[in-house]
């Protein structure tokens, strides 16, 4: 045995990690359940650094280090529990198997207490930055116990990628809390990228700026605050001309987003945990909208807004207003998916270092940006900080960013373009600062329609309100 880890699974994801293990000096033994894509990896990369194949799960077994470390790099699913039946077996007390695909993290927390039992540390981890990541330097957010990281730890340093000589892997929490904060990272994907096409959208419809301008705009704004990796493809993509047409490769692209489930999933999860997650929401559902051909075409002849013509130096002020609305519904996105992991780990009882949740984001992963750096340093200095809002910083650039913000969603309802996203992040920021909501209706009409009851400003316990009676008497409950 003489392996230091070995990774099973080697389509994209896994044949990558493989070799940022291999390339960092680790010696690797690699295995898959087609033998072809073993060989292949030998074959083509065999001289980046030491590799063990194996043929079947016992050589593969054999191959490893005591305690084993052994990384599953397959579809999540079915073909993780597959994968697990086979090698559980083979293994003993105090080995490690790490879960680097996006499994569900119920999946992982079920896994981990079946296999806690046979004392075999289950380490879900989350990965992010797809298939050049894996390679070049993902960022790692594992689960697991605090022991399993102890020994993982060191090596998922490694192969991460680094900011400021800083890795981009921690320790997340027990169990299944790595799969989670992965999962909330590609929710907040999901809303950035959203919040980044309704800007797009409205340089494009308000101000009349053709593609190649907005590009010049997304470049300049990633020179300050919006400084991001997704700003960045943004521009690239928009100053695409498509070779065969020879127009803005925007405009030729089918307007219908897809998706893999990670959003939807964050959206459903964040509804079990009562996690007001708007802009991610907003996002999950827009994509959804453009892939509903049938019902666009039914809303299609119906009015619009007004148009809105602008002079040239009216537009230059819209594109200030609008980085100032996208900066603020940013920020209110990014605060939206740390309540949700706050939620969570609340739940879970999870130990979670949110500070260095956004540490590990600043490199790596999609979300990768330069305002990561604030939210940690946010988080760091008060490990309670309920919302970033909290912090006078933060506070302090929205409350200069409002009245553009307002003014941007307001010109989005009178013009007419759609901006669910920056719409449900100002509706939260307002829901939220209100000294009174209207839930306080809405528990009176549940108390009367189902005798709900209901709690008073001025008295403490709960109250009923005898609707049917003529001189509806009120009882304490
Ligand atoms: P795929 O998700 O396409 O999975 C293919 C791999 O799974 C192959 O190695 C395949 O083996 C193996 N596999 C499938 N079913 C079984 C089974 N029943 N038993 C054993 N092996 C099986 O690969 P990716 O590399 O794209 O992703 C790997 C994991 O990483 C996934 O969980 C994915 O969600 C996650 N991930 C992917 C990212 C990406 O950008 N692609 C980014 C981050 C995470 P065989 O060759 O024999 O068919």
């Amino acid at each position: 045995a003489q392996a230091h880890i070995g990774v099973t699974g080697l389509a994209v994801m896994g044949r990558n990690l493989a070799r940022n293990f291999a390339r960092h000096g680790y010696t690797v033994a690699v295995h898959n359940r087609t033998a072809a894509r073993t060989r292949s990896l030998v074959e083509e990369f065999g001289d980046e650094g030491t590799f063990v194949p194996a043929k079947t799960a016992r050589e593969f077994v054999d191959a490893l280090q005591r305690p084993r470390r052994l990384m599953i790099m397959v579809q999540a699913g079915v073909a993780t529990d597959a994968v697990l039946d086979e090698f559980a077996l083979l293994l003993e007390p105090g080995d490690m198997i790490i879960d680097g695909g996006n499994a569900h993290f119920a999946d992982t927390r079920r896994r981990e207490a079946a296999l806690q039992e046979r004392g075999i540390h289950f380490v879900g981890a989350g990965i992010s930055g797809g298939e050049e990541g894996a390679l070049n330097g993902p960022s790692i957010m594992p689960g697991g116990s605090k022991e399993s990281y102890a020994v993982l730890g060191p090596m998922f340093e490694t192969i991460s990628a680094h900011v400021d000589g800083e890795p981009c892997s921690t320790h997340i929490g027990s169990d299944g809390a790595g799969h989670f904060v992965k999962m909330v990272h590609n929710g907040i994907e999901y809303a950035d990228m959203q919040l980044i096409a309704e800007a797009y959208d409205l340089l494009r419809q308000v101000a009349q700026y053709s593609p190649a301008e907005i590009a010049g705009i997304f470049r300049t704004w990633n020179k300050g605050r919006l400084n991001s990796y997704l700003i960045e493809i943004t521009a690239e993509v928009l100053s695409h001309t498509d070779a065969g047409t020879g127009r803005p490769f925007a405009d030729v692209i089918a307007d219908a987003a897809g998706e893999k489930g990670t959003g939807r999933l964050t959206v459903q999860t964040a509804l079990d945990l009562g996690s007001p997650v708007t802009a991610i929401a907003q996002a999950t559902f827009a994509r959804a909208a453009s892939s509903q051909p049938a019902l666009r075409a039914a809303y299609r002849p119906l009015p619009g807004g007004t148009p809105i013509p602008l002079t040239r130096s009216e537009a230059e002020r819209f594109t200030a207003q609008v980085e100032q609305a996208l900066y603020a519904s940013k920020v209110i996105a990014y605060d939206q998916g740390f309540k949700m992991i706050q939620d969570a780990a609340l739940a879970y009882r999870w130990d979670i270092d949110f500070g260095a949740v956004a540490g590990i984001w600043r490199g790596g992963c999609i979300i990768r940006a330069a305002f990561l750096d604030r939210i940690r340093t946010a988080h760091a200095a008060d490990p309670h900080l309920v919302s970033l809002l909290a912090e006078p910083a933060f506070a302090q650039e929205i409350t200069a960013a409002q009245v553009p913000w307002r003014e941007v969603v307001a010109t989005t309802a009178r013009r007419g373009v759609p901006t669910p996203a920056f719409t449900a992040a100002l509706s939260y920021y307002d829901t939220l600062r209100a000294e009174r909501l209207p839930a306080a209706l809405i528990q009176g009409q549940r108390d009367y329609f189902g005798a709900h009851t209901y709690q008073r400003t001025d008295k403490e316990g709960s109250f009923h309100t005898h609707w049917a009676r003529p001189d509806r008497p009120e009882t304490h409950i």
